[in-house]
């Protein structure tokens, strides 16, 4: 049997560097223990207009079909800010979610005990946190027709977005989020607007529905959207997975994410229908950007895009406990106090190298056996 395939797409700014640590990881499990993948490599983003004039090539769009798990650094800078929008880096990502109809952003917010004291909340409210956000990425209010800017009868102007699901999308996305609650605490809650939105009475409806008739093992609640963001600040423990639309997902899981502390601590995953061989369609990606003002410099935290891969080996791979090992190996590195520049806090201190964290993580991997 052939390995499973990963396409490696590092694109632009701290893309390269941190995707060259995720390189060392993904050759210790394949030493070390026998889990291989059959890893290509292309461009994205500022790189692949640079190399063909256009953010993603055709061919790489049919690589990125064709692979088990897209894992993918990030796109931008300011050499392509003036590039007509068609052709921008961020073009390359929307098309890569959009043609391979990534439907469910996975968003966890999970805080290291060692930087428990970055996150804006005491210290008891976040620490232990994991919690999944689940946010629909494919439609809604973001692609509901008609939209744009109209003149009004009054001569002035009228601004219209259209919130629109439909019964299939709700259901989808709602699955997604019953199948990973089964995979963690087996509890969901599910977030809308169905006190004053129609579309969020068919969504309350619609989760309901898929609950009752194919999860009814797992502990579903729901939340208007409003109320599950002061929660969240609240008592983020109280949730395990939540499930929400793309415009309150989007403002969601931005504020459960900073509840752990910094942007180089976060991955994330977006999945799709399942393939033949039974594996979603998938793209795993840290959610910061390409980070110009440090690009180059080895100051680059790669523990997001190393936990995006720790992802990959859940949700792609069905691995688990290698996802497990990981995370476990990044927890102790951070809680022996190795800390890359963005985690220095008020305090300072040393930091080290981007290369240098990379290596104490594969350090504890190697520990861990
Ligand atoms: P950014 O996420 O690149 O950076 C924001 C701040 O966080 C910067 O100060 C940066 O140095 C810091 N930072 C980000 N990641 C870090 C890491 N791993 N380690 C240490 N520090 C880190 O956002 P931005 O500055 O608004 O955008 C820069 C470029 O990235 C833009 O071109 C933007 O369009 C693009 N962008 C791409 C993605 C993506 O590829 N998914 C996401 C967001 C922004």
């Amino acid at each position: 049997m052939s390995n499973p395939s990963l396409l490696i797409l590092p694109g632009d700014g701290i893309g390269p560097e941190v995707m060259a640590e995720v390189r060392k990881v993904i050759t210790w499990f394949g030493d070390a223990r026998g889990l291989k993948f059959d890893v290509e490599e292309d461009l994205v983003g500022g790189a692949a207009y640079d190399a063909h004039g256009t953010p993603l090539h055709d061919d790489t769009m049919a690589k990125a079909q064709a692979a088990d798990a897209v894992l993918l650094g990030a796109v931008g800078g300011p050499k392509y800010d003036a590039l007509d929008f068609s052709v921008k880096p961020e073009r390359g990502l929307l098309r890569l979610r959009k043609e391979m109809d990534l439907f469910a952003n996975l968003r966890p917010a999970q805080c290291f005990d060692a930087l428990a004291d970055f996150s804006s909340l005491k210290r008891d409210v976040v620490t232990g946190l994991d919690i999944m956000i689940v946010r629909e990425l494919t439609s809604g209010v973001y692609f509901g027709e008609p939209r744009g800017i109209f003149p009004d009868n009054e001569g002035g102007r009228v601004g219209i977005n259209t919130q629109r699901y439909t019964t299939e999308e709700i259901r989808r996305v709602a699955r997604a989020a019953f199948e990973l609650a089964r995979k963690r605490n087996n509890k969901l809650c599910s977030m809308e607007k169905a006190n004053v939105m129609e579309s969020g009475i068919l969504w309350r409806e619609e989760v309901q529905w898929v609950h009752d008739n194919e999860y009814s093992d797992v502990e579903l609640s729901h939340m208007y959207a409003d109320n599950g963001a002061m929660q969240l600040v609240r008592w983020p423990k109280q949730f395990d997975v939540i499930v929400t639309d793309n415009l309150f997902g989007d403002v969601l899981s931005d504020c459960a994410a900073m509840l752990t502390g910094s942007l180089g601590m976060l991955p994330s995953a977006s999945l799709g229908a399942p393939m033949a061989n039974g594996r979603p369609k998938a793209m795993y990606e840290p959610v910061h950007g390409s980070a110009p003002d440090i690009t180059g410099q080895g100051k680059a935290n790669p523990i997001a895009c190393i936990l995006s891969f720790a992802m990959a080996l859940r949700y792609s791979f069905d691995e688990g406990e290698a996802a497990t090992l990981l995370e476990t190996a990044v927890q102790k590195v951070l809680a022996g106090g190795a800390r890359t520049a963005d985690l220095l806090g008020p305090q300072g201190g040393t930091a080290i190298s981007t290369t240098e964290m990379g290596d104490a993580i594969v350090a504890a991997l190697a520990a861990s056996q």
